[in-house]
């Protein structure tokens, strides 16, 4: 086992967690970077990384592989944050799905970008867009589509997400559902920009609680998560399993020189 900690701490463009790319962005910077993909329009898609993505992509190759063909992949989760700092890199801060979505909607609501929400239970995304819309009036939701749909409908829905012509398309299908589903509809769905923002709508529609901030900073998050919601014992399972992969192999946490 390694040394706790590492001293000297390196400023790094992105980190390979045991195979899987990680970018260093701060929160604004992951905002300049979704901006510059929408006025680019060209299809991209943006991971958000959680500690339990990293575990599933060790026995996940396709997972592994969408992740490391992403274009913008930001540190989702305090374990991942934790794991760089060991290791004496430094991620600026957690960049969350929700975070970002929120951030997308302030903006929207000043410059019209236009967003789509793809996930979550039957009317739980136009509940989070009606909310948002309290929140920032004039932000423009493009359209709402519930996550539940049997496989012969995604053609319909692929064509009604390119009928609404929205800038970012949000997808909160869970990982790794909603990273494969953007991989597998990006190039037809010809969207600026693609996100995978797991539980993202159960929070903004106000049925599941974010954990106290206190929670998100010191990486409890997941004990909050388990409380409201027993299902989720699986994801947080994975937990363990990640801190064990840190501390016991260290090495395999190194900088992506051009990340
Ligand atoms: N979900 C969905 N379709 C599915 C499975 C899940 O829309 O087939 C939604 C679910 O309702 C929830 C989100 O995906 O809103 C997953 O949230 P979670 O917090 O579990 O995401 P993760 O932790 O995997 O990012």
């Amino acid at each position: 086992m390694e040394a706790a900690t590492v001293p000297v701490q390196e400023h790094i463009s992105a980190v390979s967690l045991f195979g899987v790319r990680v970018h260093a962005v701060s929160m604004d910077e992951a905002i300049q970077h979704i901006l510059r993909f929408v006025r680019e329009n060209n299809p991209r898609q943006v991971v958000t990384a959680d500690s339990s993505m990293v575990v599933m992509a060790q026995r996940d190759d396709h997972l592994r592989d969408i992740i490391n063909r992403a274009d913008l992949v930001t540190p989702d989760s305090i374990g991942i944050l934790w794991a760089c700092r060991r290791r004496g890199f430094v991620m600026p801060e957690r960049v969350s799905g929700v975070d970002i979505v929120v951030r997308l909607a302030q903006i929207s609501a000043q410059t019209g970008l236009r967003l789509y929400f793809l996930g979550a239970q039957p009317g739980v995304a136009e509940q989070a867009a009606q909310r948002l819309q309290a929140r920032y009036p004039g932000v423009c939701i493009a359209g709402c589509q519930h996550g539940y749909f049997p496989p012969e409908s995604e053609s319909e829905i692929v064509r009604r997400i390119c009928e609404a012509q929205p800038d970012v398309l949000c997808v909160a299908m869970g990982i790794p559902k909603q990273e494969k589903w953007i991989d597998r509809y990006r190039d037809v769905l010809r969207v600026p920009v693609s996100i995978g923002v797991g539980g993202t709508f159960d929070v903004l529609s106000g049925r599941v609680r974010r954990a106290p901030l206190w929670m998100q900073r010191t990486g409890m998050e997941w004990l909050w998560r388990v409380g409201h919601n027993p299902r989720k014992i699986s994801k947080v399972m994975l937990l363990p399993r990640f801190v064990w992969m840190v501390l016991t192999n260290q090495k395999a946490i190194e900088v992506v020189r051009n990340g």
